[in-house]
């Protein structure tokens, strides 16, 4: 890119096809953790934060919430070269930040440092860096920081809030637990649920039961992981995706079946809570990344130690 306020550093990783890759781009808060660097930013400035970050250029960063998930996609890529030495659909990591080229190095050495795949670093120091992310063909995107999660839902990117927390570490096969409402579904029913009360949502789904819902900020992200996920058999598959709803599957389960046979989405598996706390079941799935819209479900499994991505639903 010729654009002189960007600056692209491409490793030596394996380039991946950007038409053919699900490519995932992060933030460095979202895979590091940086709060100490963070609070030097916005206590004492750029010029301090830089010197910081130059003056620890080798010291390797802590992992950050998105870690995890980051490690367990590479875990696919190499099951899926495994499978095929050729394949070409592989997950693609890039890493997006506000930082400037100079105090970008010790990023740069901590992913090296800690063996993470990383095919490029993007350090752009626009305002709003997020668009880049259709440039890239970018299919999620995980951020610290909310308005940046804004502007990529605004572009039409799958994208969600990550919180420094502290995370079990949990198995190598990937696994991602969707919430339904306002995540992977429109909040269509959320709504008349908030506005006029649980019977007359139900009401609603009732009567809506045959029509597929609208589809919510995470579902193009979900699509692709699912198609991903059909390469590989049940037994020895490398990913696993979860639905863990707040409906209750008797008088709400049909529709959402419905809605994710409409669109060929197979989730391995779907827990209707019926507004039951998600922690307990999220404890058992252990899922590198927790999507959901609700504060309360973030709070929840974070407690938990699950590594959580709220969808904002109010940008
Ligand atoms: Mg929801």
């Amino acid at each position: 890119m010729a654009d002189p306020e960007s600056t692209i550093i491409n490793t030596s990783v394996t380039q991946k096809d950007p038409n053919e890759a699900l490519v995932i781009a992060v933030t460095t808060r979202a895979i590091f953790n940086m709060e100490k660097e963070h609070e030097i930013f916005l206590a004492k400035g750029k010029d301090e934060y830089v010197k910081h970050q130059q003056a620890n250029e080798n010291i390797s960063l802590e992992p950050g919430t998105a870690f995890a998930f980051v490690q367990a996609v590479q875990f696919v890529n190499k099951k899926l070269l495994e499978r095929n030495p050729e394949e070409k659909g592989l997950f693609d990591v890039i890493v997006l930040s506000n930082n400037s080229p100079e105090s970008g190095m010790r990023i740069i050495n901590s992913a090296k440092q800690h063996g993470l795949e990383i095919s490029k670093f993007c350090f752009v120091s626009e305002e709003d860096s997020t668009q880049y992310l259709k440039t890239h063909n970018v299919k999620l995107f995980l951020s610290a920081d909310r308005t940046d999660v804004c502007n990529a839902l605004q572009r039409g990117v799958s994208a969600a809030l990550i919180f420094q927390q502290e995370i079990q570490a949990p198995s190598t096969q990937l696994r991602v637990v969707f919430d339904g409402d306002a995540v992977l579904f429109s909040d269509e029913t959320d709504r008349i649920f908030r506005e006029k009360g649980l019977e007359e949502a139900v009401r609603y789904e009732k009567i809506m039961e045959a029509v597929p819902m609208g589809e919510g900020p995470l579902k193009a992200f979900a699509l692709h992981l699912g198609k991903m996920r059909k390469k590989f058999g049940q037994e020895d598959s490398p990913i696993r995706t979860y639905l863990v709803t707040a409906r209750s599957g008797r008088d709400m389960g049909i529709r959402t079946i419905k809605t994710l046979r409409e669109w060929g989405l197979a989730i391995d598996e779907a827990f209707f809570m019926d507004g039951a706390p998600k922690g307990p079941i999220l404890s058992k799935i252990q899922p590198h990344i927790f999507f959901d819209d609700g504060l309360h479900n973030i709070q929840g499994a974070q407690d938990a130690g699950i590594p959580s991505a709220l969808v904002p639903c109010d940008c």
